[in-house]
């Protein structure tokens, strides 16, 4: 099926993961209005999607042409109401289920009939995000991963009330922007936090427990088990405040005891030690950039 989406919204697009998603949409040739509630952040997150567009040329993945053309899709929003006119709305924003059903609900009513509202949630349920929203069968769950201007996949979850229709148009955008998606049911995690989000509190408890280094731990798992990354290094990547409120969010729906918050993540959380945001996480990276790093 090809896709009827042309153009894209995306909201929260001066946060890490929003900033991402924007630059796939350009990229793969989508016009690209990007709104957030701090302006400022917003124009911080152009820049920066310039700047990854520049290292794409300098490292020979992107031509100057198609560079400008990219730079050229994207705008920025002053209010909601400049994304009415787009097929699809992605909203990257907190993750806190009022918040997002609130800007659901604003967008609603501007939005033209047939836009889709794809959600970015890490672990929220699509079908609760869409209730009470006016029009529950065009919501979505559309999972990036991070950094999403690098990773291919994404966790595709239609709600209880999404229609075959919007699933179907939502994954053909998924496929035009040059993405993989997998579909998933619209449960805590879907498939990859469902199981690493418990593994990782596994990991920083067998570090807290002495077992061995954080690097010996990856290197480990890297060449005992053939991972492209560490543990460790993923969690200094996902950022060690995010690994806390994605525990905090499925301890409570799973019980699962592995999910819960260790003990040393909130000592190194509350010591500034957030990964490469900060700077120093499991390992010290100096003033190395995250963004597009
Ligand atoms: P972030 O804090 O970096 O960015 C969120 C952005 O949303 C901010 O710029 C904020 O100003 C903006 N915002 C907040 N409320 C808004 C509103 N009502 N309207 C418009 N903009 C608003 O967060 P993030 O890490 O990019 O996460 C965003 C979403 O993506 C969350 O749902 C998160 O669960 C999900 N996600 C995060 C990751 C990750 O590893 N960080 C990975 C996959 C999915």
């Amino acid at each position: 099926m090809s896709t009827r989406i042309k153009k894209v919204g995306v909201c929260g697009a001066g946060g890490t993961m929003g900033a991402g998603i924007a630059i796939v949409a350009a990229r793969a040739g989508f016009e690209t209005i990007c709104y957030d509630l701090n302006p400022a952040q917003l124009e911080k997150s152009k820049r920066q999607m310039e700047g990854f567009f520049d290292k794409s040329v300098e490292r020979g993945k992107l031509s100057v042409e198609d560079r400008d053309a990219a730079v050229a899709r994207i705008s920025l929003a002053a209010g909601l109401e400049d994304l009415g006119n787009c097929d699809l709305v992605i909203e990257a924003i907190f993750e806190d289920l009022a918040v997002k059903r609130e800007l659901l609900c604003k967008l609603n009513a501007v939005c033209a009939e047939h836009t889709i509202f794809a959600s970015n949630t890490s672990t929220l349920s699509i079908t609760e995000i869409a209730s009470g929203c006016g029009r529950e069968d065009k919501v979505v769950g559309m999972h990036f991963c991070l950094p999403a201007q690098l990773m291919k996949l994404i966790e595709m979850s239609p709600g209880i009330n999404t229609s075959t229709e919007t699933f179907a148009q939502a994954w053909a955008f998924t496929k035009a922007a040059g993405q993989i998606p997998v579909k998933t049911q619209d449960k805590p995690g879907f498939i990859l936090n469902a199981l690493l989000v418990p593994f990782n509190n596994d990991i920083i408890r067998a570090v807290e427990a002495g077992v061995a280094e954080p690097a010996d731990i990856d290197k480990a798992i890297k060449k005992g088990l053939g991972y492209k990354m560490g543990p460790c290094e993923l969690l200094d990547l996902i950022g060690l405040d995010t690994q806390i409120r994605l525990s905090e969010a499925f301890y409570p729906i799973t019980l699962d005891p592995r999910s819960s918050t260790p003990p040393l993540l909130r000592r190194m959380v509350a010591a500034g030690h957030l990964g490469r945001k900060s700077g120093r996480g499991f390992y010290t990276y100096g003033d190395k950039a995250m963004f597009g790093g």
